[in-house]
């Protein structure tokens, strides 16, 4: 029997071969920059620092440590890239915490704003058959309850666009909600409140570049968002009949 070897990583050093498990804060990392080359944003040690909140110097040093592990590589130009071995690493607790999301939706009924953060908790400590289980008693899901896709279901993310990028009049259902907003959770539990959620239909009603805010008709209440917020939110466009 072929026996997974997902947490097991070969490390040479002084020409001894040890066998590293991944620590909590790799598997962090490993996500966090699986995010940003998803997203094509370049992955720099200081966009880490500030995505995951700690000093620059603590990045330095595990970022470090990755290398040295074989999860990442870094190029010329400094910038930061998964390897096959890290990428591998690094879908598997996306999928894991996207699977626990479900599970304490459905499951535990936890509200919508709140599962990420539980699931941040627990992600690290499923097990590969866990991991399946979940999988397959959530019915296969290609997205998070936020509507981000999980690995390898990219596609289906491809069409829907950001908020700001939606002319005015325009009817849209929401999609998806970014993983970095996902991190906020007092934003979280202000898109629960007014029910911008994935699935519902809103419309572009006013647009103010100056202001930097964007309102949306959800039937019928009316909701200002900051561009800020807006450039998390991903919609799908619906056509209507004029
Ligand atoms: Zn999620």
């Amino acid at each position: 029997m072929v026996r997974a070897t997902r947490s097991i990583n070969f490390m040479i050093k002084d020409k001894e071969i040890v066998h590293c498990k991944p620590t909590a804060t790799v598997e962090d990392y490993l996500a966090a920059i699986y995010i940003l080359e998803r997203d094509k944003e370049a992955v720099i040690g200081a966009r880490l620092a500030e995505l995951l909140q700690v000093s620059a110097p603590t990045v330095t040093l595990t970022l470090k440590r990755m290398s040295h592990s074989g999860w990442i590589i870094s190029d010329e130009k400094k910038e930061i890239h998964l390897t096959d071995q890290g990428c591998e690493l690094a879908s598997s607790v996306i999928r894991r915490h996207m699977l626990t999301e479900w599970m304490l939706t459905r499951m535990l009924h936890m509200s919508w704003s709140q599962v990420h953060a539980e699931a941040d908790k627990i992600e690290h400590t499923l097990s590969l058959d866990v991991e399946e289980r979940l999988r397959s008693q959530m019915n296969n899901p290609q997205t998070c309850p936020h509507g981000n896709p999980l690995p390898g279901f990219e596609g289906i993310a491809a069409d829907w666009l950001p908020l700001t990028e939606i002319p005015l009049g325009t009817h849209v259902i929401i999609r998806r909600i970014h993983e970095h907003a996902e991190e906020n959770p007092d934003l979280m539990s202000f898109l629960e409140t007014h029910n911008i959620l994935p699935g519902v239909q809103v419309i572009v009603s006013e647009k103010l570049d100056f202001n930097h805010t964007i309102t949306l008709n959800c039937t019928g209440e009316m909701l200002v968002i900051g561009f800020s917020i807006a450039e998390h939110i991903f919609v799908e466009l619906i056509e209507t009949e004029e």
